[in-house]
């Protein structure tokens, strides 16, 4: 599978960088996951927006959801696809005022997953573990059903031990690393040490830094950090905009 990070900043965009969002393609199936502010920009740099097959969300914030809005008008106001599909946007239905919107006339249909079962998306089976932060968010483990390669996608969350068994042999593991590890007090997000240290317990292949803060400064210094805590055993990456990575 190729993952393609179409934004990678947490909270806001800047420097001409997005928020969360990610495009997942498998065996022509296009996945995107989560879908922030600059998604549908960045998208266009990709693909064809009407080739998207699905979209799935963690959660509700708007880092992840900004650009959800845009992309019902993009498919609402291309009118020429086949069968005037409409496009699936995956969330939780928990919280009803979010996932109504989800749904817009003539161009997405609001599809609830639940994150009790295994959710099976084209080639894919997803599997969700909710994450500790200030709402609610799900953590999803991606199978592609025919190479048994894994994603995991930590979404948003501080740090839990749970997250180690859900991440366990991952052949790529992108964690919210917002923090550096001298940053204390209250977070709702990992550190860099944090997101190594889970990359190594849970014996992932390769570690993707991403939910990163906008002070590129502070980015280097998480790179450095995490990949101490990683240990040589796993390679640490940098998110960054139209940065690709096959597993
Ligand atoms: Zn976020
Ligand atoms: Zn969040």
């Amino acid at each position: 599978m190729k993952l393609t990070v179409l934004g990678y900043l947490g909270g806001f965009p800047a420097h001409h960088d997005g928020t969360s969002s990610y495009l997942l393609t498998s065996d022509h199936f296009n996945l995107l996951i989560d879908c922030g502010s600059g998604a549908l920009l960045s998208l266009e740099n990709q693909l064809n927006p009407l080739e998207l097959d699905a979209v799935i969300l963690s959660h509700y914030h708007a880092d992840h959801i900004a650009d959800v809005g845009v992309l019902q008008y993009y498919w609402q106001l291309h009118e020429q696809r086949p069968n005037r599909a409409v496009l699936p946007i995956y969330g939780f239905d928990h919280d009803a005022s979010h996932f109504d919107q989800l749904s817009w006339p003539n161009s997405s249909e609001g599809r609830p997953y639940n994150p009790n079962q295994v959710l099976k998306l084209g080639p894919f089976d997803i599997s969700f573990l909710k994450t500790q932060h200030p709402v609610e968010a799900y953590a999803m483990r991606i199978v592609e059903r025919s190479t048994d390669k894994v994603l995991v996608f930590t979404a948003d969350t501080r740090y839990f031990s749970d997250l180690v068994s859900f991440s366990q042999g991952a052949d790529g593991l992108m964690t919210d690393t917002n923090f550096a590890a001298t940053n204390n007090g209250v977070m709702w997000h990992m550190t860099s040490t944090q997101s190594g240290q889970l990359a190594r317990d849970a014996q992932a292949k390769q570690l993707l830094l991403t939910h990163l803060p906008a002070d590129q400064n502070l980015t280097q210094q998480i790179l450095v950090e995490a990949k101490q805590a990683a240990g040589d055993n796993v390679k640490v990456t940098l998110a960054k905009s139209d940065l690709i990575m096959n597993f």
